[in-house]
């Protein structure tokens, strides 16, 4: 379904060049769920954008459903693009129009009659699940009832292919995971293949058949999910690996911060990026009025920045300390709230 031959994207700077992707050679079969992970800064929105037809690459070659994506004119790559769906971190829905408007947009734009329209909008709500919401604006929705607009949206036009882009980073964990199946379910309903970036493992491990680990615009490793867990041979899979911390361990390490912690929240804090994030969460969490206390934290140093995971005791009022937790949320670091 998906072909990349050597593929390379420099992007020329004004006195300097970036090498985003180098040399990627990928092949995702039909039906596949293929999960590509890295750090911030590895290549992954590149190669998202490349898939797209939004950018070109220097050199290499791109095939989605048997057509060359890149260097080709504009109309056919507007036609090899309807064979392409997108869903985004930030869901980029159209903040004035309803639910069944926003996902009756790419019909509207590809000419489709009224009456179409709204046979495909109302089988494609019932599909994500929105019925009842059909005449709702997006402000009037949750993280994860936007993102099934989003879904709905980009398989209007029926795509053999749906990009995900970061698609569940926004969302807290239970919503990740309802988001997660309605992906898989349509996967093994429509058959439809999907490529999903993320830097998170867990992600990957729920659904994913194979995944491509990025390193510095090269894929370093690449192979069968099960195979990569168990058996992870570069030392930034590795690292991914072990961000999802063994069950067993951690549930006797979270009963135990449970117990000594009966009163207030126990809160495990996630993120990805650079070192510099962890002091900066700890003031912004000082910023409200609660008590809080680290109980744990590690952070790994790695080349493309730090990944650290975080378990902190926050006390006071519970406003304020609801707040604080929606206010780590917003900065990119994930917060599960675990009593
Ligand atoms: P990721 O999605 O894994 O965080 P990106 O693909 O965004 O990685 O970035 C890979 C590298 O390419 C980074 O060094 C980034 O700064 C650079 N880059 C990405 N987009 C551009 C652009 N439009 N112009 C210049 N450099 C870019």
């Amino acid at each position: 379904m998906i072909k990349l031959s050597q593929v390379t994207k420099i992007y020329e700077l004004k006195d300097s060049t970036v090498t985003a992707v180098k040399n990627v050679d990928m092949n995702i079969n039909k039906g596949q769920i293929f999960g590509i992970i890295g750090y911030s800064g590895a290549g992954k929105s590149t190669l998202i954008r490349l898939l797209n037809g939004l950018e070109t690459p220097t050199k290499g070659t791109i095939m989605v459903a048997n057509r060359e994506i890149n260097h080709i004119s504009g109309r056919e790559l507007r036609k090899a693009r309807q064979e392409i769906g997108m869903i985004f971190q930030h869901f980029n829905l159209l903040w004035s129009r309803t639910v069944e408007e926003n996902i009756s947009f790419p019909l509207e734009i590809a000419g489709m009659s009224k009456k179409e329209r709204s046979k495909i909008v109302k089988e494609l709500i019932k599909l994500v699940g929105l019925e009842g919401r059909e005449k709702a604006y997006p402000s009037q929705l949750s993280g994860g009832q936007k993102q099934r607009v989003g879904i709905a949206r980009a398989l209007a036009n029926k795509p053999k292919v749906l990009l995900c882009d970061e698609a569940t980073s926004a969302l807290d964990p239970q919503t990740t995971d309802s988001i997660l199946e309605l992906l898989v379910d349509i996967n093994q309903k429509l058959g439809l293949t999907i490529v999903l970036i993320t830097h998170e493992m867990h992600v990957i491990r729920k659904i994913c058949h194979r995944v491509a680990v990025m390193e510095d615009g090269e894929v370093v490793e690449e192979g069968n999910v099960l195979d990569v867990f168990e058996n992870p041979e570069q030392p930034m899979t590795k690292r991914f690996v072990n961000q999802v911390i063994e069950p067993e361990s951690s549930n006797e390490m979270i009963e135990n911060l449970l117990s000594q912690h009966p009163e207030g929240k126990v809160i495990q804090l996630t993120f990805v990026g650079d070192t510099a994030e962890m002091p900066l969460i700890t003031n912004v969490i000082r910023k409200f009025d609660v008590n809080f206390n680290i109980l744990q934290g590690k952070v790994s140093q790695t080349h493309g920045g730090a990944v650290g995971t975080m378990f902190v005791h926050v006390d006071g009022d519970i406003k304020e300390v609801e707040q604080a937790i929606q206010y780590i949320r917003q900065q990119k670091v994930k917060a599960e709230v675990l009593s």
